[in-house]
């Protein structure tokens, strides 16, 4: 196959949660300018639908949203259910929803400290155990889990975000191993500084916004747009011999 045909994603039906903003929006436009079908969540079905609606009006795949707090397992359970229904399969996992608490650990609560493990880590294993059946079934899948810069390294007064992106490494590579033999790859994306809903208070702070460009090597955030060649790698049969790692998209942070 010629190559740039094998990043081709035509055929293919992909669901990424949070899709609705951020990182998530971008990645599922990439997919299907791609060729792929793409199923988003958000926890408001308004906001899911209205970027369903202009991913598909943009690219003329399909896209419809869906409401789903990946927290909450009936929540999973009935999306997964509807996305079946509606698209007759899966072939790519993007589990993207996150957020990010930031504090000192005496200043945090045990509540905002399960928030995060709750939304991060334990919304990532009830979407792949949702997909698993499906997945299994047809022996083929792409599982991309967005992990961090700070799945392998840290910062301070990051307890809660720190300990679920370096959950979400290593539940990529217990799953890589046991998906194998199934012909499903599962990757982690591991991002540095982009600008979006969840740094809103670094890109209002001039002086925490300054430091994070002295962290990168490449001397700037991420530009949004920069999300997507890497998700369309993972999710096609171009990366059909990667697994289990954990690939950063950080301007080179992580190597300093
Ligand atoms: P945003 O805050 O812009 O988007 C977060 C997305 O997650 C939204 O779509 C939101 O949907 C969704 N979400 C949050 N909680 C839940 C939940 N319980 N159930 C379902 N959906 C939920 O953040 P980013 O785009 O920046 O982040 C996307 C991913 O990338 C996250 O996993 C983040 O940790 C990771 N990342 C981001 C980096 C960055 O610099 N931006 C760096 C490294 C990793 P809604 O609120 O509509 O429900």
């Amino acid at each position: 196959m010629p190559i740039l045909d094998s990043f081709k994603l035509d055929g293919k039906v992909a669901l990424v949660t949070g899709g609705n903003r951020g990182l998530g929006r971008q990645m599922a436009l990439a997919l299907a300018e791609a060729g792929a079908n793409v199923a988003i969540t958000s926890r408001s079905i308004h906001r899911a639908e209205e970027v369903a609606q202009s991913i598909s009006e943009a690219t003329g795949r399909k896209c419809v949203g869906y409401a789903c707090d990946v927290a909450n397992p009936s929540d999973v359970e009935s999306m997964m259910a509807q996305l079946i229904d509606e698209f007759g399969g899966i072939h790519i996992v993007v589990n993207n929803a996150g957020i990010n608490i930031r504090g000192p650990i005496d200043q945090l609560t045990l509540a905002e400290f399960q928030e995060v493990l709750d939304t991060n880590v334990t919304g990532m294993w009830l979407v792949c155990r949702a997909a698993a059946p499906y997945l299994k079934e047809q022996r083929y899948g792409r599982v991309i889990n967005i992990g961090s810069t700070l799945s392998i390294i840290a910062i301070a007064e990051r307890t809660p975000y720190a300990s679920s992106k370096g959950a979400v490494l290593q539940m990529t590579r217990a799953l890589a191993l046991e998906w194998a033999p199934y012909g499903i790859t599962v990757n982690a994306m591991l991002p540095g500084p982009f600008a979006t809903e969840m740094n809103t208070s670094l890109v209002e702070d001039p002086v925490a916004y300054q430091s994070f460009i002295q962290k990168v090597p490449l001397g700037r955030w991420g530009e949004l747009h920069e999300i997507g060649g890497l998700a369309v790698f993972l999710a096609s049969d171009a990366s059909s011999f990667v697994t289990g790692a954990g690939i950063s998209i950080d301007g080179g942070w992580t190597v300093m």
